[in-house]
This record gives structure tokens, sequence and C-alpha cells, in this order.
């Protein structure tokens, strides 16, 4: 089984980082697509170095999930709306041929993380029109979309991942992103978190998860199936 997690910036895999992993452990094929190398996801390093950065971040944290890693180059905070990006994704999606596909959901806030996953959901069904022609032949069946349960999406939860034994490499994998976990010094009541804070709430959350599960550590996904079809994420081999 090949699980595709497709995200907007490096470190917005954190969400399924657990998920990926345990997918890996199982022997299973896991590619992680960032449509940016987020060039603006800091205050004063100018994009071209802050997406070198970024980049290696990205490499060590995929690495360390044991995922694939595949940039689409789009420009952080300008990820265009629209059917570019859609288009796109049809085409990585019949490269890859994921069996399922984890994204965000399309009513988040954030504009970047929105177009990503509207993009990536429409581009699962478009890739397997065979009369849709691009580079590659039509991927079938359609995949799996999972979309990321966060506190701001209106849609509760409906698929829980036991993640108790993923955590440390997780928390890892996030520890790479350094970049992202520095006081941004631009005014004094500046609320961006340190790496302990960031690493403190990823772990709370988890655990709230497992509290609504029944385990330990869980991370929470929406599926486009709703509760209708139980998930298989992780069968034997
Ligand atoms: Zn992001």
């Amino acid at each position: 089984m090949h699980l595709v997690f497709v995200g907007a910036h490096p470190d917005d895999e954190t969400s399924a980082g657990g998920t990926i992993a345990k997918h890996v452990d199982r022997g299973h094929e896991a590619t992680i697509v960032v449509a940016t190398r987020g060039g603006r996801g800091h205050w004063s390093t100018p994009s071209d170095e802050l997406e070198r950065v970024r980049t290696g971040e990205m490499e060590r944290a995929a690495e360390i999930l044991g995922a694939n890693l595949m940039f689409l180059d789009y420009v952080d905070a300008d990820i265009p709306a629209g059917d570019a990006l859609r288009d796109e994704l049809v085409d990585v999606v019949r490269r890859l041929k994921p069996d399922v596909i984890i994204t965000f959901h399309p009513l988040v806030w954030r504009d970047d993380h929105r177009r990503v996953g509207l993009a990536a959901a429409d581009a699962c069904f478009k890739a397997c029109l065979p009369l849709l022609e691009t580079g590659h032949p039509a991927h079938r069946p359609v995949p799996d979309i999972y979309f990321i349960g966060e506190p701001m999406v209106p849609v509760e939860p409906d698929t829980y991942i036991d993640i108790t034994g993923y955590m440390d490499v997780k928390i890892e994998a996030l520890k790479q992103h350094a970049s992202q976990w520095v006081r941004w010094e631009i005014d004094e009541d500046d609320s961006t978190a340190t790496l302990d804070e960031v690493v403190e709430s990823v772990r709370y959350r988890a655990r709230q998860r497992g509290l609504e599960s029944g385990v330990a550590y869980a991370e929470a996904f929406i599926s486009q199936h709703g509760r209708k079809r139980a998930l298989d994420l992780f069968p034997r081999r």
C-alpha cells in the first residue's frame, strides 16, 4: 500500500507523522509531497536561503519517518487558487499511484493549506478518468482520502490512528524543522512558540486524540467515506 501525504510547507506532515511512520513500519510505502519549500516562513532570513534550510530540514524529517519526498516548488504563501495545482496533482497521483491520500481539509483557515487540500482531493478523482489525458495513464481506483482533523475545521474527526509507540519518531521528525521553532523577533508580545512549547503541544494534542479514541496517543482524520467504511490503513502484507 502506498500512502501519500500532500502538504503545503515543510513541517505540515507533523499532523500525520505518527501515521506515516507506522505505515512504513508495517512494511508499506509512504511519500510526502510538499507544494512549497517554505520560503516565507521566517521574519528575517531571505527566501532563497530559507528555502535551502527548510529543504534540508524536510529531507531529514522524511528520512526519519521513512518516507519518500517530492517538492512541487510553488511559492510559499502564494500557492495559486484554481486548476493549475489540481492538474499538476492529477499527474502526481498517476505517477505515485497512492492507495491512500492524507491532506488538509478544504475548510481549513489558511489559504495555502486550503488550496492544497482542495486540489489534492479533486485530483484524486480526476486522476482516474482515462479520457483526461496527461503524461501518465489514469490511476484506478480513486485513492481513499483522509483530511487532517484540526481544531479549526468545522467537521469532527471520524478516523483515529493509534500512534502509541510512534510518538518518539513523530517528535524526532518534528524537531528537524528547527528554523520554525524560534521566537520571531518582531515585537515584545510575540506569541511564536519555542521548540519545547511546540513539542509539548504536539504531545498534548496526540494524547487528547488518544483519550477520545481509547488509546494512549492518536492522530485524527476526517474520511470522505465518513463512518460508513472501516479504516484499513495497515493490512498485513
Ligand atoms: Zn503549513
